[in-house]
């Protein structure tokens, strides 16, 4: 279903704390268009936007994704199907006329949480 997008992480709270106190409205953890089985960390119904906070690990960050020893090819894979299935969830959301925000979860939440409001105040004018 879900895949490893993991719910409810450190920096995804952080996140939506932040956002939430900015004064935005979001669901947490739902599907931005009910007949993709997707599923969006934030979803901003209003403006169309949807926000995802990638696990370092699992999406294959570039600063700290490291290639285990053991079991290389199947984690080499296994991150690779990961990686294409969120840039196929990117392509279809933005066909359905969403903005699809992804950041990683190292990013800083108050950097990530101004990204977002900037998205959101511009999609409001
Ligand atoms: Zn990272």
């Amino acid at each position: 279903m879900q895949g490893n997008r993991s719910r409810d992480t450190a920096p995804e709270l952080a996140v939506r704390r932040l956002v939430h106190a900015m004064g935005m409205r979001y669901l947490v953890n739902t599907r931005p268009v009910a007949h993709l089985r997707r599923t969006a960390d934030l979803v901003f119904r209003g403006p169309r936007v949807a926000v995802f906070i990638d696990g370092c690990y699992w999406h294959g960050c570039p600063n700290h994704f490291r290639q285990p020893i053991a079991n290389a090819d199947y984690w080499r894979d296994k991150i690779a199907r990961n990686r294409a299935r969120d840039a196929e969830t990117d392509e279809l959301l933005r066909r359905e006329g969403w903005t699809v925000l992804r950041f990683w979860s190292h990013e800083p939440p108050p950097t990530v949480a101004q990204a977002v409001r900037a998205v959101i105040d511009r999609s409001e004018l």
